[in-house]
């Protein structure tokens, strides 16, 4: 019998096994879908010759976070591929703000607004590990570096509210930056918001917004190779619907056996699952927890790169479809408050731009998602064509195939995805901290030895394997008394 179960084989899941093999239990990983990896599964949809990232395609926190750091992807052989333009922002008239991994390069595009860029962005540069290390931990630790959370503060007061747009004077800017604050799926501006423009905005101008040659599901085979060499094992097509599940409670325990049960669930799942063992006070805090806004995603095949109005854009690794900062702060607003909007905001990346060889024989994917409603059913399709001919005419005669997933299709692909959200729950400010509820150790819950590990915990949505990697340490620490942070690295 193994010492501890993972429900659910996502990043987070994975990062959870990972770090409790290492530490030298014995894991068995359950997944409901027939093949692991979550947001990180990469597959051919219309042509076998054609992989395409279902969830997650582009990684800034991937070569960033403690846990990955650790892990040391490059060293597994995952190639993180990093364009030389990290994202790009189309405005009318056939421009488009760039945001370079060269700082200085970005700033001099931005003409008058450049040295309040480099103002912006250059400290957190210079304190990249630090930032990173305070956002995306549990964040109830003292900070290692102690100027990320000043920079961050001021940064998050003034980009987080209405203050951060009157700073610049052009339209690139604020369009640029509220693009990246915009990842924070909800109302805009938000502190939320601000924090992932600080994070994600100036990780740009650092390593990069990398993409894992071949797609995304290099990242899950890497932590599945590191399980399975160090004993742990993998049961798929297995959805657990309750903790008897895991075995005979009767016989074995609440747990099934298992001295430790992780979820990589949703809230949902965990009240699902453990819901009749979790006493009323923090199962009716569970039931406030709030969703967010949807994803609704297309995936296309098409015969040429796109023919965007600016050609610079067709550099850039991620574009983002919004607009002005005006247009996408009203889009953005409208969609958070349950109104379906008929220019969302869409997110977009052409892979071969990055990895060429991801285009083969004149056909290449192209991925895209648009904000929508929470719960939205519609086919979003049209509505992301039509987005993107907008700022490169002729799209549409490239597409040789299509297939939409709503918010809906989302859920009823991954669960943890409630009503399309992709963060597993909102990302306000008091949800960002006090996630799935408030407490001193968010990841344990008051069933000994159940814990969650999900992106439905601190620091929230995002392939950063952090959720999985602190609970896995509160999980060590409270069950098995190991007290010290096993090695991630690769053994020769
Ligand atoms: C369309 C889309 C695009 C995205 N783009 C990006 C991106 O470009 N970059 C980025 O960093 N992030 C992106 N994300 C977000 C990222 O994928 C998620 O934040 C991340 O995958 C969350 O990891 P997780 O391990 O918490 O959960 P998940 O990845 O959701 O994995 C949970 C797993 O648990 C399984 N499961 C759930 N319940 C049960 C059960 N009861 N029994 C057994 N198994 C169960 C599910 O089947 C799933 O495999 C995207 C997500 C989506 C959907």
């Amino acid at each position: 019998m193994a010492d501890a179960a993972i429900v659910g084989s996502g990043p987070n899941g994975l990062a959870a096994a990972v770090t409790l093999a290492r530490a030298g239990l014995r894991v068995a990983v359950y997944e409901a879908a027939d093949d692991i990896g979550g947001g990180l599964r990469t597959q051919p949809l219309f042509d076998p010759e054609i992989p395409h990232d279902i969830c997650s395609a582009v990684h800034p926190m991937a070569p960033a976070s403690r846990f990955f750091r650790a892990f040391g992807l490059a060293a597994r052989g995952v190639e993180l591929l990093t364009p030389e333009v990290s994202y790009a922002h189309p405005l009318d008239g056939g421009r488009a703000a760039l945001a370079h991994r060269d700082l200085e390069t970005t700033c001099a595009g931005l003409g008058p607004d450049g040295e309040r860029w480099r103002r912006l962005m250059a400290p957190l540069v210079r304190h990249s590990e630090g930032v990173v290390d305070f956002i995306l931990s549990g964040q109830r630790a003292l900070p290692r570096d102690p100027v990320a959370p000043l920079l961050l503060a001021t940064r998050i007061l003034v980009h987080g509210t209405g203050l951060g747009a009157a700073r610049f004077t052009g339209a690139a800017a604020p369009a640029l930056l509220t693009g990246v604050a915009a990842h924070a799926v909800g109302e805009l501006p938000s502190l939320a918001g601000g924090a992932v423009a600080a994070l994600l905005g100036h990780l740009a101008h650092g390593p990069g917004w990398p993409l894992p040659r071949g797609g995304s599901a290099r990242i899950a085979e890497a932590m599945v190779d590191d399980i399975t060499a160090h004993g742990g094992t993998f049961h798929t097509g297995c959805a657990i619907g309750d903790l008897g599940d895991l075995g005979d409670l009767s016989d074995l325990g609440e747990l099934g056996g298992y001295r430790a049960v992780l979820l990589d669930t949703g809230v949902p799942g965990l009240l699902d699952i453990a819901g009749r063992a979790l006493p009323d006070r923090y199962a009716r805090a569970l039931r406030r927890f709030r969703y967010g806004p949807a994803a609704a995603k297309a995936d296309f095949l098409v015969s040429e790169p796109i023919p965007w109005a600016d050609p610079a854009v067709g550099r850039a690794g991620t574009v983002h479809l919004g607009g002005t900062h005006a247009e996408l702060v009203r889009e953005e607003n409208r969609t958070a408050r349950g109104v379906r909007s008929r220019a969302p905001f869409v997110l977009l990346v052409d892979p071969a731009v990055t990895d060429p060889e991801r285009a083969r024989g004149g056909r290449r994917p192209v991925w895209a998602y648009a904000h929508m409603p929470n719960g939205d059913d519609t086919d979003p399709v049209e509505l992301i064509r039509a987005r993107i001919e907008t700022y490169a005419p002729g799209f549409g005669d490239t597409v040789l195939a299509a297939r939409g997933m709503s918010g809906r299709d989302l859920e009823r692909y991954d669960p943890n995805d409630v009503g399309g959200d992709i963060g597993s729950g909102a990302m306000t400010i008091r949800q960002s901290l006090a996630r799935p509820v408030p407490r001193l150790d968010p990841y344990r819950t008051p069933l000994p030895g159940l814990f969650l590990c999900s992106s439905a915990t601190p620091p929230g949505p995002g392939v950063h394997g952090m959720c999985g990697y602190l609970a896995a340490l509160s999980a060590l620490r409270h069950v098995f008394g190991i007290r010290k942070a096993p090695p991630l690295a690769p053994v020769a």
